[in-house]
């Protein structure tokens, strides 16, 4: 049978990350040892109280339909998070509550984006963006960004990708894949920028909270109410309360783009999980001990792992300031991304994600949300392997 696919389906790239991750999963079904530095998820387990609110919301028998945009509970809590984290005030009808950051974020785009539309985003990037432009019939326009200026847009390059068709650009800090992190002063110019040519900006601050060697972050949002007006928050559970299977995000935008994503969602998915949603109100409302913690390990492992990558020769790493990855440069090797990393779990049984999944064929990511023996154990892999390519 001739299956005919549409466009937009057939529009999309296939995700290269989940090649690297079926092979390597294979491998370790089959019984070989491989170290997994491909994870885009903490290794810690779901604080305890927002397992147990959960449970009680499921032994409750709260498990109906909820409205779309999430439970009045939940949209205050998240309201309230804003304000007292942030500085910023918003309605509860201003928040809708999604299956996840990256529900709010294509839902964000589809609301927003359609045919003729630019949406400016910088590389490396979180791989789904380009795709769920492309999903929303609008054209992908990326910057190029290299380590030597930790993976930043600078204010000139962006003003000089703004065109008259240029729709919104996608802010994504602490980054995923890089672990970069824009101070407060640079994410104001970048913002009175789009603020002056009109230009909405998506903030994806879902790493809000994974910060170290005493980083600080300000929202976009925050430095007038003209960047509040133009700023759309995307925000969710998934990293600094580890509940990436929970499926629970949530957006923070001016009422009429609200409004507009609640509707999209009315029409698709629905509510987000209604006892999920419970555990949500507990992570916001509950205890935050877990996070220094994790804090704590994370940044033990980054020092490590920043260390040992840059004593492999022909490796070079910039500290990242966020997150929980880094990427490194492997350009002097000789290796493209994809072929380093197919020739990395080959040969010494490490799963890397290639550069090239986030438009930088230069670089590796590398997960430290992984315990430190496999740390120490996988890069003693990767040192040796680019020892073996003899460069
Ligand atoms: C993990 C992540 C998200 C959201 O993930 P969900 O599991 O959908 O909540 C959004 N943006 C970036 C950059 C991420 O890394």
């Amino acid at each position: 049978m001739n299956y005919k696919i549409s466009k937009r389906a057939a529009s999309l790239s296939p995700s290269l990350t989940l090649v690297i991750d079926s092979k390597a999963k294979a491998m370790k079904a089959a019984g070989e040892d491989v170290v997994g530095f491909g994870a885009g998820e903490p290794d810690f387990d779901t604080p305890q109280h927002i397992k147990d609110a959960c449970a009680k919301a499921l032994a409750d028998g709260f498990t109906k339909y909820t409205p779309a945009a999430g439970i009045p509970e939940l949209r205050q809590a998240i309201a309230d998070k804003f304000q007292r984290e942030n500085g910023l005030t918003y309605k509860p009808s201003q928040i809708i509550v999604s299956c996840g950051g990256k529900h709010s974020c294509y839902n964000v785009i589809l609301a927003t984006c359609e045919e003729g539309d630019e949406v400016i985003i910088p590389a490396p990037y979180w791989l789904s963006y380009p795709e769920m432009v492309k999903l929303a019939g609008a054209k992908p326009v990326i910057i190029e960004t290299t380590d030597k200026t930790e993976f930043k847009v600078t204010p000139a390059q962006l003003r000089a990708a703004i065109t008259p068709r240029t729709r919104l650009f996608v802010l994504n800090s602490p980054s995923n894949p890089t672990g970069s992190v824009y101070t407060p002063e640079e994410t104001k110019a970048l913002g009175d920028i789009c603020v002056e040519k009109n230009v909405l900006i998506m903030s994806d601050e879902i790493y809000e909270h994974l910060l170290y060697d005493g980083a600080k972050v300000k929202s976009v949002a925050s430095f007038s109410p003209a960047h509040y007006d133009h700023t759309i928050i995307v925000h969710g559970f998934a990293k600094a309360w580890s509940m990436t299977g929970w499926r629970l995000g949530f957006l923070a935008a001016p009422e009429p783009i609200a409004k507009a994503i609640d509707a999209v969602q009315s029409h698709s998915t629905s509510n987000p999980t209604s006892f999920a949603q419970k555990g949500g109100v507990a992570a916001l409302t509950g205890s935050q001990e877990h996070l220094p913690k994790w804090l704590a390990e994370f940044s033990k492992r980054r020092e490590y792992a920043w260390k040992k990558l840059n004593s492999i020769p022909g490796i070079t790493c910039v500290n990242a300031k966020g997150a929980f990855y880094l990427f490194p440069n492997i350009s002097q090797t000789g290796l493209k991304s994809a072929d380093f990393c197919a020739r990395l779990l080959e040969q010494e049984k490490v799963a890397a994600v290639p550069g090239i999944a986030f438009g930088a064929d230069d670089y590796l990511r590398i997960s430290y949300a992984t315990s430190m023996a496999n740390i120490e154990k996988g890069l003693d892999r990767l040192d040796k392997f680019v020892r073996s390519l003899g460069k």
